[in-house]
Formats: structure tokens, C-alpha cells, sequence
């Protein structure tokens, strides 16, 4: 779910600084009788805000902050991770076995049900992690925790808290069962208790809403939360393209959206066999994840709401390629650039600086590379005579360090 890393990542850091806790526990005592008040104040009910209670800080979650492997690893290493023929076999099993309540789903909420399942198996291996006490950890203290311990974020973790707590005053889940990620994403397909409040529905009819237990509330909950966010029935989430010799790359810009037959009129092609969608209309943007020598795709508008899910482009690409994996797609065309180093963490920032420092705008300098960052890129490649494919790498770097002034 969207600002949290899904569950399957690799909790590298979750063993690390176990005693940082009991030293602040003084500090999270306070914390946590400002929180039962302020969930007072909003209208939790006793019942729930007892759980506020006795709750200890839980040492694996800060650590977890500092690694979100989405935008850590390379795309293809998230890719790679989340698309093995396992995953595309247990996902295809998973479509027959649920095949008459996915039906029933599409019906009532548009969504295509590969994408449902795909969601599924990155979120949560199709739920096998859910039992898995090393990863999936009681809700609310880790929200707690959070909301107490990471000063960067605290207001969004204590209202994710005060949903969480909200949630239990609903009696749709109970303290025991309200289990979750380090970042309190929950259940089957990884919702934060936000989003549960908004989108969560109950579709198997026992009147809760169980996203935890329930594989039809949890899928049709996706459903819902896309549909939500306007996902287009019928429509795909894009397809790989070919780009043509001596291709412009500033038209590679994430932005732009222009028609399929305007994409064909610049020469681009599908790079596999799923043609270009009848109906001249559908609109796609240009995305080119690691520049012209890895692959290239048009993304359409459904693409977009999955990103709504987790903001990172490599799990949206992710999903969208298990969705098309589970439909019996094949793999992408063009490989990655697989020899290639990722920047460090203090590369990416170094980086950022610098081209902000050159008029670029990077929107931050976080180390984490989006489309933002991606567009002073290219500013920065076209400007120095550089095809502007917008890829943060290490000879890029190393020319923006060469153009910077001296410090
Ligand atoms: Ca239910």
C-alpha cells in the first residue's frame, strides 16, 4: 500500500537497535497518554483506546523506515523478486480457485481480475506471509511506535494509528487479529488503516469487513480502492514498446500523454504481440525507467491508479507485469541493463544537490529518484548536448559532478 513497503520485502534491518526502545521508554509513556486523549477527542470508543495500553515500542519498525526497497533496488532486482515462474504458476492457480468470486468482483467493480491477483501475489504472496510472525507484526504498536519515534512523518503515523484504533471501535477486526507490515499496511493485499476506513467492503456477506481472513473482502476491497481512484474498465495498464533509430528521448518525459496512433505516427511499435488498443482515442504517456538502454513503455491512465497503491515506479511495473504474466503475456522484450551499479543512497542525493544547485529542480533531495528527479535529468542531458533519457547513473553522475561549480 501506498508510502510503506509491502510485506514480502526483505526486512533487513527488523533485527537490528533492539535496545533503543527500552531507553526511550519514559518519553513513549507520555507519547502514548497523548495519543489515548487525542483518540478520545475523536471519538474512539473506550474499548479501542484501551489497546493503547501497555503497548511497548516494537524495535523493528524505525530501522524499517530507512529501507524502501522499491526505490533502493534496481527495477529489475524488484521485478525479478516478484515475477518468478512460481509466483506467475501459484498466481494462475489462485485465478482458478477463486475464479467464480473474481468474476463476481469484475462485475461489480470493473476491475480486470489478473490486476486483482496481481496486487495479491506482490502484496502478500497470495497471503502466505500472513501467518509468518517475522513479518507480520501486531498494528498497533508498530504504529505506535511509529507515531511516537519518527519525528519525520509522526502526524501521518498517528492518524494511520487513530484509523487503526477507529477500525477495533468498529469491531471489524480485534487487537489480536489486527496484524500487519512494520508500516501498519494490513491483510491479504496490504491496505494502511486509512484506506481500509475508505475503501474496505465486506463481499463474502458475514457482515465484516476481514481483509485479514477473507481472500473475496480482500480482493474485492482492491477492487474497490481502485475503482475509487478511477481505474477505467476495459482498459489496460500499458504495454512495452520499441522505440525507433535515433529516437528523440525529450518525448520520453512521464507527462505527456498523446494517443496511440500518435505514438505510432512517431514511429514507436508494440514490442511484443499485444497490439496497440483499437479505438485511436486511449491516451499513453512515454516511460523510459532506466533511459534507451533498457525497456520502454506507454502507460495509460489505469497505470496511474496503480501507483496510487505505492508510488514507486518499479512497483507499479511490478504489479502491471504480473497482471499480464497471470494472463499468459511473456516477458518484457528488451532486458535491463543488468551490469550496471546502482547509485548509493548518498550518490542519489549527491546528485540531487547538485543538479538543483544547476537549476534543475529535483523536488527534493531525498535520494529517491522519481519523475521529478528523472526531469531535471533530462534538463541537465539536453543542456550538455547528452541524450536525455532521464536515467540516474553512474557516468551521469559523474558529468553533472564535472558541470557543477566548485564548492
Ligand atoms: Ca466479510
Amino acid at each position: 500500500m501506498r508510502l510503506t513497503a509491502t510485506l514480502l520485502l526483505p526486512l533487513l534491518v527488523l533485527t537490528t537497535a533492539a535496545a533503543r526502545a527500552e531507553e526511550a521508554r519514559p518519553g513513549f509513556d507520555q507519547c502514548l497518554t497523548g495519543l489515548q486523549s487525542l483518540a478520545e477527542e475523536r471519538g474512539v470508543p473506550a474499548t479501542a483506546r484501551d489497546a493503547l495500553k501497555d503497548v511497548s515500542p516494537d524495535p523493528a519498525v524505525l530501522p524499517a523506515t530507512k529501507t524502501q526497497a522499491e526505490f533502493v533496488r534496481p527495477v529489475w532486482d524488484y521485478i525479478d523478486a516478484s515475477v518468478t515462474p512460481e509466483k506467475i504458476a501459484t498466481g494462475q492457480a489462485k485465478l482458478a480457485e477463486w475464479a467464480e468470486v473474481l468474476g463476481r468482483i469484475e462485475a461489480a467493480y470493473g476491475v480486470n481480475r489478473h490486476v486483482l491477483v496481481a496486487f495479491w501475489g506482490v502484496e502478500s504472496g497470495y497471503g502466505t506471509v500472513l501467518d509468518d510472525p517475522k513479518i507480520v507484526r501486531p498494528v498497533i504498536p508498530a504504529l505506535a511506535t511509529l507515531a511516537c519515534q519518527d519525528g519525520s512523518r509522526a502526524t501521518f503515523w498517528r492518524d494511520e494509528l487513530l484509523g487503526a484504533l477507529t477500525i477495533l471501535g468498529q469491531g471489524d477486526a480485534d487487537r489480536d487479529r489486527m496484524t500487519g507490515s512494520w508500516a501498519g499496511a494490513m491483510g491479504h493485499t496490504q491496505f494502511m488503516p486509512s484506506a481500509y476506513l475508505k475503501h474496505a467492503v465486506d463481499f463474502d456477506g458475514d457482515g465484516k469487513r476481514d481483509i485479514w481472513r477473507s481472500v473475496p473482502d480482500a480482493l474485492a476491497s482492491t477492487a474497490n480502492f481502485l475503482k475509487s481512484h478511477s481505474w477505467r474498465s476495459g482498459e489496460g495498464w500499458g504495454q512495452e514498446v520499441v522505440l525507433p533509430d535515433g529516437f528523440d528521448y525529450r518525448l520520453a518525459d512521464e507527462t505527456t500523454e498523446r494517443t496511440f496512433s500518435e505514438w505510432a505516427a512517431l514511429g514507436l511499435k508494440p514490442a511484443g504481440a499485444k497490439a496497440f488498443p483499437d479505438g485511436a482515442e486511449r491516451r499513453a504517456t512515454l516511460v523510459v525507467p532506466v533511459g534507451m538502454r533498457g525497456p520502454a513503455f506507454l502507460l495509460e491512465p489505469n497505470f496511474k491508479v496503480i501507483l496510487r497503491y505505492n508510488t514507486a515506479l518499479a512497483y507499479a511495473l511490478t504489479v502491471a507485469h504480473l497482471s499480464d504474466r497471470l494472463a499468459g503475456g511473456a516477458a518484457f522484450a528488451r532486458d535491463w541493463p543488468r551490469g550496471d551499479r546502482m547509485l548509493t543512497n548518498d550518490e542519489r542525493t549527491d546528485l540531487q544537490t547538485r543538479l538543483e544547485a544547476l537549476g534543475h529542480p529535483t523536488g527534493g533531495t531525498d535520494g529517491k529518484v522519481g519523475p521529478k528527479t528523472r526531469a531535471a535529468i533530462r534538463a541537465f542531458q539536453s543542456a550538455h548536448g547528452l541524450v536525455p533519457d532521464g536515467y540516474a547513473e553512474v557516468g551521469l553522475l559523474e558529468k553533472v559532478r564535472a558541470a557543477s561549480p566548485a564548492p
